[in-house]
């Protein structure tokens, strides 16, 4: 039996395109093992997006250089694989297979080539318009799991590396989306996450001719399943049919991700967003005036190159308007290949790190003050873990709130006392800036 080691660097696509390649190696007849020391194979599936994600893989291949001459073979995968492809070979010589997303297709064929002992294996074409499927996919969350509807990303944002990484956009047909679903609604999964760069760019490559609104609705009716969640969807594509569908459809999580990047009209025009504030605005107006209450959450880049004071006193403000759930905010990186490389002004790196920080606080008194407000409510939670030592089961809400609650009953997983998995109404009764906690509410039965 050949031993594999995996480890994962960034979003939740490559996490999940881990867990394909660990069912395609499994099918090869590996078995996954817990350290790299332990295994004949290691592989790093990389992420690109900021310059710090890409070095940690170079500095984990530097880490085991060491182990060069006891027989291991290093693989990088992923976006720094597609980018730097390769050069990879000459940083690190090591290494023998470098192979990114658009190539996991063919990743059984490469590894075959391993096997016979080639010493430079690459699988980096771009030119593709397949998806990533696979029916071996190994998943290690019982209750829920990642699905693919699309693949890479047309658009061109100036900072991004993406769609040089991950290639041209690809959908799946609604039909296999739909076949994996009821698959793992037949397993036991009650929650599932719709995975792509722009969810809302699918359109089913089936003669169906399905667009996202319509895919969300059919899975929503997938017998077992009990929430289905989506991200990210990009401004740009996004329609009102969307809030339309989770309104309808109480299995469809109440949460949008809308990352706005700035809250100026003028940066997001040289970042090649696609939209202005104003049409960004819009979109958030249909979702709060929505039936259902729907959370929102965000992605903001600070220091985009030539962002003003006035600038980033806009998305400030644009927060304040907003006022989201939770926002992922990131300092301005200078990623190769990109249209922003060329821009002028560059913001100094002091000054990206201020304006982080301010922001930050910022968005930390909003999401206190949002949380405060629900403390009294009830509502109803998935149990995903427990604390030791806080003594509390780790729950998320619909709206994709972490709620911990203490249940007067179950006190501990153990002695068939497991929660894990169950959805149960919580009382909040204190509120953090990160999360809520509560109480189990008891059925009077
Ligand atoms: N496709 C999604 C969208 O357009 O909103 C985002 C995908 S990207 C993997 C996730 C986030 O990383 C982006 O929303 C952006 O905020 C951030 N990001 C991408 N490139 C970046 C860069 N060069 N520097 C800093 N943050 C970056
Ligand atoms: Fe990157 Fe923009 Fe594509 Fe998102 S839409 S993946 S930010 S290029």
């Amino acid at each position: 039996m050949k031993k594999f080691y995996i480890e994962t660097f960034g979003c939740q696509m490559n996490v999940h395109d881990s867990e394909k390649v660990i069912g395609t190696l499994v099918s090869q007849g590996y078995q996954q093992v817990e350290t790299p020391e332990d295994a004949e194979l290691v592989l790093y599936n990389t992420c690109s997006i900021r310059d710090k994600a890409e070095q940690k893989v170079f500095s984990r291949l530097q880490q085991f250089k060491r182990e060069q001459g006891k027989g291991k073979v290093f693989a990088v995968l992923g976006c720094v694989a597609q980018q730097e492809g390769g050069k990879i070979f000459e940083r690190a010589p090591h290494v023998s297979l470098v192979c990114g997303s658009a190539s996991y297709n063919k990743l059984g064929d490469l590894l075959v080539q391993i096997e016979r002992g080639d010493k430079r294996v690459t699988g980096l074409s771009l030119d593709t318009d397949e998806t990533f499927e696979t029916p071996m996919t190994r998943r290690d969350n019982p209750h829920r799991a990642y699905i693919t509807i699309i693949e890479g990303c047309d658009k061109a944002c100036a900072y991004c590396v993406v769609p040089m990484t991950r290639g041209p956009e690809r959908s799946r047909t609604s039909e296999s989306v739909l076949e994996e679903a009821r698959r793992l609604a037949d397993a036991g999964y009650t929650e599932v996450q719709l995975l792509g760069q722009n969810v809302n760019s699918y359109r089913d490559s089936s003669d169906r001719g399905w667009d996202f609104a319509r895919l969300l609705r059919a899975v929503a009716g997938v017998p077992g399943l009990r929430r289905v969640r989506f991200t990210t969807s990009h401004p740009r594509d996004f329609v009102r049919d969307i809030i339309e569908a989770i309104d309808d459809h109480e299995v469809l999580c109440n949460h949008v991700h809308l990352p706005v990047q700035s809250g100026s009209s003028s940066v997001l025009d040289r970042m090649q967003r696609l939209y202005t504030r104003d049409q960004y605005m819009r979109r958030i107006e249909w979702m709060k005036a929505a039936r259902r209450p729907i959370a929102i959450s965000t992605d903001i880049i600070v220091g985009f190159p030539g962002e003003s004071e006035a600038d980033f006193e806009a998305t400030l403000a644009l927060l304040e308007e907003v006022e989201y759930d939770s926002v992922f905010s990131f300092k301005y990186s200078k990623r190769p290949n990109t249209p922003a490389l060329a821009l002028e002004d560059h913001i100094p790196e002091e000054e990206k790190s201020r304006r982080l920080t301010v922001l930050q606080d910022v968005q930390r008194a909003i999401q206190l003050r949002r949380n405060s407000a629900l403390v009294g409510s009830t509502d109803e939670a998935m149990a995903e873990g427990f604390n030791n030592a806080t003594g509390q089961w780790i729950g998320r809400t619909s709206q994709n709130r972490t709620l911990n609650f203490t249940h007067a009953l179950h006190t501990a997983p153990g002695n068939g006392d497991n929660l894990i998995g169950r959805y149960l109404p919580v009382r909040v009764t204190r509120a953090g800036a990160n999360s809520l906690a509560g109480e189990a509410v008891l059925s009077a039965n």
